[in-house]
């Protein structure tokens, strides 16, 4: 681990508006800020949670809550109400050729109350998990908080400083949690060390109406060189083009409606709604990235979900197994907080549990995205999908890693 800490602010110390205490200071409210704080708070722990954003409703991230995240919201009294909100349900993941179709997972066979991906907006469950929190006076969430600096004391993280209404801001915690997403401030500044796989693709996102007729939940389709994935979100489809690594240049400088072409090409049933595509700026490039941060903690701070993991877009896995993380921090540290003993052993307990998980479903996207993905895009042949894909024993496998996970994670707090 590298250290790139300083004890002394970069700005004027007396720039700082308030200072405030609390026990527990989690940045990003993303799935594994939000539930780690929601969870900790129903032990009437005090907790912070810092959102860079002024609301929840951001770029799309995934709307996914997969079976392991409906078992951990039933756990908590919560699972009848969240699926009380609109949403779709997805029971299987297929990829469809235009002469083949096969099932990659069936969440169908899972042995669970909740065998199927729920998709439900995350601005939705974000906003339903904060609310939730909000019931419990230790909780408190700002919004708009855009974390900066660490605060050192000893070597150790004591809090952190951030920018926001205003002015700079800053809170002294016994725990400060980096939650702050594939980007994360808090492992910069932390000097935490990552190692990283390159997978052979990116991926363009963008929006087309959706139309009544249109099948529910979501699907995957595959043509010579090309894949799309296409995710309900209601009156929209939310569509992933993936292209090989590096491509994206190449796509603008070809131009808009050859990416048009393409696209109908794949899925030509989306022929007369493409029009909807008319501008560059309604396409979001997502550069694929998968990496793991070798330690997790140091004295003082926890690095969880995509801030200690970056998890490639195959299986739409990210936040289910960001969600797992924030549950196993949870069952590590609430005891230690209460009784005001934290130590460094216990952040290393969340490492220890959730790492082995982490490796093994990065290990199974990095095999998809070499025996599927790599060769479907850089070959013009039809895509003849891979014998093992049949085998009746690997049937439940795939829907086992990604709608449950490596090993079940239930909260004991
Ligand atoms: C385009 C796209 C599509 C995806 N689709 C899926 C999918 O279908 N299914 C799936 O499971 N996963 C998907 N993912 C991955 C998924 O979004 C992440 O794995 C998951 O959100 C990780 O949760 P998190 O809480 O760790 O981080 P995030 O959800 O990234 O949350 C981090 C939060 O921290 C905040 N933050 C960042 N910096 C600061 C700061 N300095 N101060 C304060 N706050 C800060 C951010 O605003 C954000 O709210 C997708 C990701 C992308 C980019």
């Amino acid at each position: 681990m590298t250290n790139s800490l300083s004890e002394n602010p970069a700005h004027d110390i007396h720039d700082i508006i308030d200072v405030q205490t609390t026990d527990c200071c989690i940045v990003g409210g993303g799935p594994a800020g939000a539930v780690l704080a929601l969870l900790l708070a129903r032990q009437g722990i005090p907790v912070m949670l810092l959102e860079a954003h002024k609301d929840f409703d951001r770029d799309f991230r995934g709307d996914t809550i997969h079976p392991s995240v409906m078992e951990i919201m039933a756990e908590l009294g919560l699972s009848d109400r969240l699926l009380a909100l609109p949403h779709s349900k997805i029971r299987q993941l297929r990829i469809q050729t235009a002469e083949d179709s096969v099932t990659l997972a069936d969440f169908s066979h899972l042995k669970t109350n909740y065998p199927y991906i729920t998709m439900l907006p995350q601005v939705k469950f974000l906003e339903f998990i904060t609310q939730e929190a909000q019931k419990y006076p230790s909780f408190q969430l700002v919004m708009g908080a855009n974390v900066q600096e660490l605060i050192m004391q000893d070597g150790v993280v004591a809090g952190v400083r951030y920018r926001g209404g205003g002015g700079w801001h800053e809170i002294r915690a016994k725990l400060t949690v980096g939650a702050d997403g594939r980007h994360s401030k808090l492992r910069q500044l932390g000097g935490f060390e990552s190692v990283e796989t390159s997978p052979p693709m990116d991926v363009l996102w963008f929006r087309l109406p959706r139309q009544p007729e249109d099948a529910e939940g979501g699907m995957g389709r595959i043509a010579k060189g090309h894949i799309l994935v296409m995710l309900d979100r209601g009156e929209e489809w939310q569509i992933a083009y993936v292209i090989p690594k590096g491509g994206y240049q190449q796509l603008r400088t070809a131009g808009l409606e050859e990416l048009k072409k393409s696209v109908v090409e794949v899925v030509p049933e989306l022929g007369a709604r493409i029009s909807n595509l008319h501008d560059w700026s309604q396409v979001a490039f997502l550069s694929v990235e998968s990496s793991r941060v070798k330690r997790w903690y140091r004295p003082g701070l926890l690095l969880i979900g995509d801030a200690a993991h970056v998890m490639s877009p195959v299986g739409g896995v990210g936040i289910n197994y960001a969600i797992q993380d924030a549950v196993i921090a949870a069952n590590a540290l609430a005891k230690p907080l209460k009784n005001q003993n934290l130590q460094l052993k216990d952040l290393a307990k969340v490492q220890n549990q959730r790492e082995l998980p982490t490796r093994i479903i990065q290990a199974f996207q990095t095999f998809i995205q070499k025996q599927i993905f790599a060769r479907i895009l850089t070959s013009d042949q039809t895509f003849q999908p891979p014998a093992f894909l049949r085998l009746p024993i690997l049937r439940d496998f795939p829907a086992r890693l990604i709608g449950l996970g490596v090993f079940p994670v239930h909260v004991e707090v």
